[in-house]
Protein backbone atom coordinates (compact mmCIF):
# COMPACT_ATOMS: atom_id res chain seq x y z
CA UNK A 1 0.00 0.00 0.00
CA UNK A 2 1.03 3.74 -0.74
CA UNK A 3 0.82 7.25 0.20
CA UNK A 4 -0.27 9.94 -2.48
CA UNK A 5 -0.09 13.44 -1.38
CA UNK A 6 -1.16 15.99 -3.55
CA UNK A 7 -0.91 19.49 -2.65
CA UNK A 8 -2.98 22.87 -3.06
CA UNK A 9 -1.56 23.49 -6.47
CA UNK A 10 -1.60 20.07 -7.70
CA UNK A 11 -5.84 20.43 -6.96
CA UNK A 12 -6.12 24.19 -8.03
CA UNK A 13 -8.42 23.69 -10.88
CA UNK A 14 -10.54 20.97 -13.16
CA UNK A 15 -7.85 20.55 -15.53
CA UNK A 16 -5.30 20.16 -12.79
CA UNK A 17 -7.59 17.38 -10.82
CA UNK A 18 -8.23 15.60 -14.27
CA UNK A 19 -4.10 15.03 -14.06
CA UNK A 20 -4.42 14.08 -10.63
CA UNK A 21 -6.82 11.24 -12.04
CA UNK A 22 -4.76 10.20 -14.49
CA UNK A 23 -1.71 9.70 -12.11
CA UNK A 24 -3.76 7.78 -9.96
CA UNK A 25 -5.25 5.38 -12.33
CA UNK A 26 -1.19 4.72 -13.31
CA UNK A 27 -0.41 2.98 -9.98
CA UNK A 28 -1.64 -0.24 -9.45
CA UNK A 29 -1.39 -0.93 -5.75
CA UNK A 30 -3.47 0.52 -3.21
CA UNK A 31 -3.52 3.71 -2.26
CA UNK A 32 -4.19 6.27 0.27
CA UNK A 33 -4.67 9.59 -1.68
CA UNK A 34 -4.02 12.73 1.05
CA UNK A 35 -5.63 16.07 -0.46
CA UNK A 36 -5.25 19.60 0.46
CA UNK A 37 -7.34 22.32 0.09
CA UNK A 38 -7.60 23.77 -3.49
CA UNK A 39 -5.15 26.66 -4.68
CA UNK A 40 -5.34 29.18 -2.52
CA UNK A 41 -8.51 28.64 -0.22
CA UNK A 42 -6.10 27.88 2.85
CA UNK A 43 -5.32 32.00 2.96
CA UNK A 44 -9.01 32.74 1.92
CA UNK A 45 -10.65 30.61 5.14
CA UNK A 46 -7.78 32.19 6.97
CA UNK A 47 -9.34 35.51 5.94
CA UNK A 48 -12.36 34.93 6.34
CA UNK A 49 -11.57 33.53 10.31
CA UNK A 50 -10.14 36.91 10.82
CA UNK A 51 -13.37 38.17 9.80
CA UNK A 52 -15.85 36.51 11.31
CA UNK A 53 -13.93 36.72 14.83
CA UNK A 54 -13.32 40.21 14.58
CA UNK A 55 -16.97 40.87 13.10
CA UNK A 56 -15.47 43.43 10.51
CA UNK A 57 -18.88 42.57 8.69
CA UNK A 58 -17.75 40.77 5.22
CA UNK A 59 -17.73 36.94 6.58
CA UNK A 60 -20.83 36.32 4.52
CA UNK A 61 -19.42 37.45 0.85
CA UNK A 62 -15.83 35.92 1.52
CA UNK A 63 -17.89 33.05 1.71
CA UNK A 64 -19.26 33.37 -1.61
CA UNK A 65 -16.09 33.98 -3.23
CA UNK A 66 -14.83 30.33 -2.02
CA UNK A 67 -18.02 28.88 -3.41
CA UNK A 68 -17.82 30.33 -6.70
CA UNK A 69 -14.04 28.97 -6.95
CA UNK A 70 -15.52 25.64 -5.71
CA UNK A 71 -18.60 25.50 -8.13
CA UNK A 72 -16.78 27.00 -11.39
CA UNK A 73 -14.06 23.80 -11.14
CA UNK A 74 -17.20 21.47 -10.23
CA UNK A 75 -18.80 22.54 -13.32
CA UNK A 76 -15.92 22.11 -15.33
CA UNK A 77 -15.23 18.55 -14.27
CA UNK A 78 -18.68 17.11 -13.92
CA UNK A 79 -20.83 17.41 -16.52
CA UNK A 80 -24.83 16.55 -16.74
CA UNK A 81 -23.94 14.40 -13.04
CA UNK A 82 -23.26 17.13 -10.69
CA UNK A 83 -26.76 17.16 -8.56
CA UNK A 84 -25.34 15.07 -5.92
CA UNK A 85 -22.03 16.74 -5.69
CA UNK A 86 -23.62 20.15 -5.95
CA UNK A 87 -25.77 19.12 -3.22
CA UNK A 88 -23.05 18.01 -1.14
CA UNK A 89 -20.83 21.05 -1.43
CA UNK A 90 -23.72 23.04 -0.55
CA UNK A 91 -24.07 21.31 2.76
CA UNK A 92 -21.04 21.86 3.63
CA UNK A 93 -21.52 25.64 2.71
CA UNK A 94 -24.56 25.53 4.60
CA UNK A 95 -22.42 24.46 7.62
CA UNK A 96 -19.71 27.28 7.14
CA UNK A 97 -22.26 29.98 6.89
CA UNK A 98 -24.04 28.33 10.30
CA UNK A 99 -20.51 29.08 11.70
CA UNK A 100 -20.57 32.01 10.93
CA UNK A 101 -23.94 33.30 11.86
CA UNK A 102 -22.99 32.99 15.28
CA UNK A 103 -20.90 34.94 18.06
CA UNK A 104 -17.33 33.54 17.99
CA UNK A 105 -16.43 31.92 20.87
CA UNK A 106 -13.48 33.35 22.80
CA UNK A 107 -10.48 31.03 21.57
CA UNK A 108 -9.12 32.19 17.57
CA UNK A 109 -6.91 29.42 17.52
CA UNK A 110 -10.49 27.23 18.01
CA UNK A 111 -12.65 28.99 15.53
CA UNK A 112 -9.62 28.86 12.86
CA UNK A 113 -9.44 25.00 13.03
CA UNK A 114 -12.78 24.75 12.39
CA UNK A 115 -13.11 27.37 9.53
CA UNK A 116 -10.29 26.83 7.74
CA UNK A 117 -10.55 22.95 7.82
CA UNK A 118 -13.29 23.45 5.21
CA UNK A 119 -10.99 23.74 2.45
CA UNK A 120 -9.52 20.64 3.05
CA UNK A 121 -13.35 19.01 3.46
CA UNK A 122 -14.44 20.63 0.40
CA UNK A 123 -11.41 19.67 -1.71
CA UNK A 124 -11.83 15.86 -0.84
CA UNK A 125 -15.33 15.38 -1.29
CA UNK A 126 -15.31 17.04 -4.76
CA UNK A 127 -12.23 15.14 -6.12
CA UNK A 128 -13.26 11.70 -4.19
CA UNK A 129 -16.50 12.18 -6.28
CA UNK A 130 -14.47 12.86 -9.04
CA UNK A 131 -12.68 9.85 -9.24
CA UNK A 132 -15.54 7.57 -8.84
CA UNK A 133 -17.04 9.32 -11.49
CA UNK A 134 -14.38 8.52 -13.75
CA UNK A 135 -14.60 5.09 -12.71
CA UNK A 136 -11.48 4.88 -10.28
CA UNK A 137 -13.50 3.78 -7.60
CA UNK A 138 -12.65 4.83 -4.06
CA UNK A 139 -13.62 5.73 -0.29
CA UNK A 140 -14.13 8.81 1.36
CA UNK A 141 -12.62 8.86 4.74
CA UNK A 142 -12.68 11.84 7.03
CA UNK A 143 -9.40 11.90 8.74
CA UNK A 144 -10.75 13.45 11.70
CA UNK A 145 -12.21 10.27 13.09
CA UNK A 146 -8.82 8.34 12.29
CA UNK A 147 -6.41 10.78 13.14
CA UNK A 148 -6.07 11.97 16.91
CA UNK A 149 -5.01 14.74 18.47
CA UNK A 150 -4.83 16.73 21.37
CA UNK A 151 -6.78 20.48 21.62
CA UNK A 152 -4.12 22.64 20.97
CA UNK A 153 -5.52 24.34 18.13
CA UNK A 154 -3.71 25.17 14.93
CA UNK A 155 -0.23 22.81 16.36
CA UNK A 156 -2.17 19.92 17.17
CA UNK A 157 0.02 16.90 18.72
CA UNK A 158 -0.89 14.20 16.97
CA UNK A 159 -2.02 10.42 19.91
CA UNK A 160 0.15 8.04 18.17
CA UNK A 161 -1.70 4.74 19.67
CA UNK A 162 -5.47 6.34 19.28
CA UNK A 163 -4.73 7.09 16.17
CA UNK A 164 -3.04 3.89 15.50
CA UNK A 165 -5.53 2.14 16.56
CA UNK A 166 -8.46 4.67 14.11
CA UNK A 167 -6.51 4.10 11.17
CA UNK A 168 -5.79 0.66 11.38
CA UNK A 169 -9.94 0.14 11.50
CA UNK A 170 -11.08 1.96 9.19
CA UNK A 171 -8.14 2.14 6.56
CA UNK A 172 -8.91 -1.52 6.15
CA UNK A 173 -8.29 -1.68 2.24
CA UNK A 174 -11.43 -4.74 2.47
CA UNK A 175 -14.10 -3.03 0.32
CA UNK A 176 -11.85 -0.79 -1.29
CA UNK A 177 -8.50 -0.19 -3.03
CA UNK A 178 -8.52 3.48 -2.93
CA UNK A 179 -9.34 6.17 0.17
CA UNK A 180 -8.83 9.82 -0.32
CA UNK A 181 -8.75 11.70 2.85
CA UNK A 182 -8.08 15.34 3.98
CA UNK A 183 -4.11 16.54 4.59
CA UNK A 184 -3.34 19.10 7.30
CA UNK A 185 -6.93 18.45 9.10
CA UNK A 186 -7.54 15.97 12.33
CA UNK A 187 -9.93 15.99 15.33
CA UNK A 188 -9.81 15.32 18.80
CA UNK A 189 -11.33 12.58 20.90
CA UNK A 190 -14.10 14.89 21.27
CA UNK A 191 -14.75 15.64 17.83
CA UNK A 192 -13.35 19.07 17.53
CA UNK A 193 -11.57 20.25 14.78
CA UNK A 194 -7.79 20.45 14.94
CA UNK A 195 -5.28 21.43 12.26
CA UNK A 196 -1.43 20.31 12.08
CA UNK A 197 0.10 23.83 11.39
CA UNK A 198 0.30 25.56 7.92
CA UNK A 199 1.41 23.19 5.01
CA UNK A 200 1.04 19.81 7.14
CA UNK A 201 -0.43 17.99 4.52
CA UNK A 202 3.00 16.41 4.31
CA UNK A 203 2.89 15.32 7.97
CA UNK A 204 -0.20 13.71 7.29
CA UNK A 205 1.03 11.82 4.73
CA UNK A 206 3.82 10.80 6.73
CA UNK A 207 1.60 9.70 9.89
CA UNK A 208 -0.37 7.66 8.11
CA UNK A 209 2.22 6.13 6.24
CA UNK A 210 4.09 5.37 9.88
CA UNK A 211 1.09 4.10 11.19
CA UNK A 212 -0.35 1.93 8.10
CA UNK A 213 3.22 0.91 7.37
CA UNK A 214 3.01 1.99 4.38
CA UNK A 215 5.45 0.91 1.28
CA UNK A 216 5.97 4.81 0.13
CA UNK A 217 5.21 8.18 0.28
CA UNK A 218 4.88 10.27 -2.94
CA UNK A 219 4.50 13.84 -3.03
CA UNK A 220 3.24 15.41 -6.22
CA UNK A 221 4.34 18.58 -7.01
CA UNK A 222 4.63 21.82 -9.14
CA UNK A 223 8.49 20.84 -9.08
CA UNK A 224 10.57 18.35 -10.70
CA UNK A 225 11.97 16.88 -7.48
CA UNK A 226 14.12 18.09 -4.44
CA UNK A 227 16.60 20.77 -6.11
CA UNK A 228 20.34 21.94 -5.05
CA UNK A 229 19.76 24.90 -5.33
CA UNK A 230 16.27 27.39 -6.09
CA UNK A 231 15.53 27.24 -9.72
CA UNK A 232 14.34 30.45 -10.29
CA UNK A 233 17.58 32.30 -8.88
CA UNK A 234 20.34 29.45 -10.41
CA UNK A 235 19.57 28.28 -13.75
CA UNK A 236 22.30 25.34 -13.15
CA UNK A 237 19.78 24.40 -9.95
CA UNK A 238 20.01 20.55 -10.71
CA UNK A 239 17.58 17.70 -9.26
CA UNK A 240 18.94 15.77 -6.32
CA UNK A 241 17.82 12.39 -7.42
CA UNK A 242 18.99 10.41 -3.85
CA UNK A 243 18.32 11.96 -0.75
CA UNK A 244 19.43 10.95 2.75
CA UNK A 245 16.54 11.16 5.80
CA UNK A 246 19.43 13.31 7.09
CA UNK A 247 20.00 15.74 4.64
CA UNK A 248 16.21 15.55 4.11
CA UNK A 249 16.10 17.40 7.32
CA UNK A 250 18.52 19.78 6.89
CA UNK A 251 16.79 20.83 3.46
CA UNK A 252 13.75 21.03 4.80
CA UNK A 253 14.86 23.68 7.58
CA UNK A 254 16.50 26.35 4.60
CA UNK A 255 15.16 28.76 2.42
CA UNK A 256 13.48 27.00 -0.49
CA UNK A 257 11.12 24.56 1.47
CA UNK A 258 9.77 21.61 -0.21
CA UNK A 259 9.36 19.43 2.41
CA UNK A 260 7.37 20.21 5.69
CA UNK A 261 10.13 19.78 7.81
CA UNK A 262 7.67 17.37 10.50
CA UNK A 263 7.12 14.92 7.06
CA UNK A 264 10.81 13.20 7.20
CA UNK A 265 10.86 11.49 11.22
CA UNK A 266 7.76 9.29 11.08
CA UNK A 267 9.00 8.01 7.70
CA UNK A 268 12.98 7.25 9.00
CA UNK A 269 11.51 6.00 12.09
CA UNK A 270 9.37 3.16 9.72
CA UNK A 271 12.26 2.99 6.82
CA UNK A 272 9.45 4.28 4.87
CA UNK A 273 10.84 5.97 1.52
CA UNK A 274 9.52 9.51 0.50
CA UNK A 275 9.49 10.59 -3.55
CA UNK A 276 8.98 13.99 -4.81
CA UNK A 277 7.68 14.02 -7.97
CA UNK A 278 6.37 16.10 -10.58
CA UNK A 279 2.61 15.84 -11.09
CA UNK A 280 2.95 17.71 -14.75
CA UNK A 281 5.53 14.95 -15.78
CA UNK A 282 4.79 11.68 -13.74
CA UNK A 283 6.89 9.16 -15.80
CA UNK A 284 10.40 11.76 -14.71
CA UNK A 285 11.88 9.93 -11.52
CA UNK A 286 12.08 12.85 -8.98
CA UNK A 287 13.81 12.80 -6.01
CA UNK A 288 13.77 9.85 -3.56
CA UNK A 289 14.58 10.18 -0.28
CA UNK A 290 15.53 7.25 2.01
CA UNK A 291 18.34 5.48 3.85
CA UNK A 292 21.67 6.10 3.43
CA UNK A 293 24.79 4.61 4.83
CA UNK A 294 26.90 7.30 5.50
CA UNK A 295 30.78 6.38 4.67
N1 LIG B 1 -4.00 23.62 2.99
C1 LIG B 1 -3.05 23.75 4.05
C2 LIG B 1 -2.15 24.96 3.80
O1 LIG B 1 -2.22 25.52 2.73
C3 LIG B 1 -2.24 22.52 4.29
C4 LIG B 1 -1.31 22.13 3.16
O2 LIG B 1 -1.46 22.62 2.05
O3 LIG B 1 -0.42 21.32 3.39
O4 LIG B 1 -1.41 25.31 4.66
MG1 LIG C 1 -1.76 24.33 0.77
Amino acid sequence: MKIFKFGGASVKSAGAIKQVAKIIEMETEPLVVVVSAMGKMTNKLEELCNDFFYQKGNAFALIEDVRKFHFEIIENLFKENDKAIKEKIETLFCNLQEIVATEPSICYDFEYDRIVSFGERISTAIISEYLNSVLLENQLVDIRTALKTDNNYRDANIEIELSEKFCKNIFTFTDTTRYVTQGFIAGTTTNQTTTLGREGSDYTAAIIANLLDAESVTIWKDVPGVMNADPKLFADAEIMPRISYKEAVELSHCGAQIIHPKTIKPLQNKNIPLLVKSFVNPDAAGSIILAIKEK
